[in-house]
């Protein structure tokens, strides 16, 4: 299959494809998504195809509005419109009790659905244009990082999918928040640009999955059924080190190897790299968690172009969108993690 490159000019076609039961790459404000009419379960079947994803996983439905929550939700509570009002178009994902002719094979049959309204102009311009909600995961082939450059996304996806619209680089960088609110109280299932402080300030009590912060045990059952596959991984193995940034930085120039790579902040690049021929990429500068957030997956991303043996990373406190960055490279790293 030849993959068209779209601009933002070319939106109508992206609408048509996605109207027709193609595979499109749209860009939205957290990663690329994989599109396809979430209403067509042959069309929605093709992206587990194209991203060796299991079939247990399931997709969100993008919605340009909020008030196309209720034509696929049903008893969605007062709280789902809260968050709605302060949060959409953004990077947030409510999960919903759904109806029943969503095919099954966007909610690996489930009774709930994820529902999300982007911010991005274009990917909200061309699911109004195509007229049907667009299922979609993060565009990477299933386990790698995601992209957020259409360049990233071709690189996994060129020739199995009919188009990608470029809509340049990502202003989040990480996946959209995941919001259960079919328990009590809500629980957080994924962090992402929309913080658990914000969700707290609009909700109250909010639970926090366990599997944000640690490895699933074996034999427990992970509440979203993409929890339990590994993740956002580069192919050399990732050591994730926390901490205060001076001690971090100064323990991985201490223990990696003379040809590993790094991912640091700003700060620290000069004191990775000193007296070695690491390979070091920035993450952002220490205080800016936005900046970091933006780079955490074209840096894990980029080392599979490269014969680092192994993979160091300095990893912001869990604040705000630190949660989600965090979370990110952890699962890399499979949690191995050190603390200093
Ligand atoms: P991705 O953004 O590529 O990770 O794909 C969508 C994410 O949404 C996956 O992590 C799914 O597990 C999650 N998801 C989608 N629908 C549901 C649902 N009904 N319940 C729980 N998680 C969901
Ligand atoms: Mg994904």
């Amino acid at each position: 299959m030849k993959t068209e490159y779209l601009t933002e000019q070319e939106l109508e076609r992206a609408a048509k494809l996605l109207q027709g039961g193609g595979l499109v790459g749209i860009p939205t404000e957290t990663v690329y998504g994989l599109g396809a009419n979430g209403l067509d379960a042959e069309a929605v079947s093709r992206i587990f195809v194209a991203k060796g994803r299991p079939q247990d996983n399931p997709l969100i439905l993008h919605i340009p509005e909020a008030g196309w929550l209720e034509r696929y939700c049903e008893r969605i509570p007062h709280s789902a419109y809260r968050l709605a009002e302060r949060f959409w178009p953004g990077p947030m994902t409510m999960i919903l009790p759904r109806k029943s002719f969503i095919p099954d094979v966007v909610t690996a049959s489930l009774d709930t659905v994820g529902m999300r309204c982007p911010a991005h102009p274009l990917c909200r311009a061309i699911i109004e244009k195509a007229d049907v909600p667009v299922a979609a995961p993060s565009g990477n082939t299933s386990g790698r990082p995601s992209p957020t450059n259409a360049n990233d996304m071709l690189e996994d996806m060129d020739g199995k999918i009919d188009a990608i619209v470029d809509g340049g680089p990502c202003m989040v960088g990480v996946e959209s928040t995941i919001i259960d609110l079919t328990c009590t109280p809500p629980r957080l299932l994924r962090p992402g640009g929309i913080t658990l402080e914000q969700l707290r300030g609009v909700l109250g009590e909010v639970d926090v999955d366990p599997a944000v912060t640690r490895l699933m045990g074996a034999g427990e059952k992970p509440r979203a059924p993409g929890m339990k596959y590994r993740h956002y991984a580069p192919k050399a193995p990732v050591t994730v080190v926390t901490g205060d940034p001076v001690r971090s930085a100064q323990y991985i120039h201490d223990h990696a190897g003379e040809t590993d790579g790094v991912i640091c902040f700003d700060e620290f690049v000069a004191l990775c790299r000193e007296k070695s021929s690491r390979v070091v990429l920035n993450l952002g500068p220490a205080c800016d968690q936005q900046e970091q957030a933006r780079h955490v997956f074209a840096a894990l991303r980029s080392f599979d172009h490269t014969t680092v043996p192994a993979i160091w990373a300095q990893c912001p406190d869990s604040t705000g969108i630190g949660l989600a960055i965090a979370n990110r490279l952890n699962k890399a790293a499979g949690f191995h993690i050190v603390e200093v």
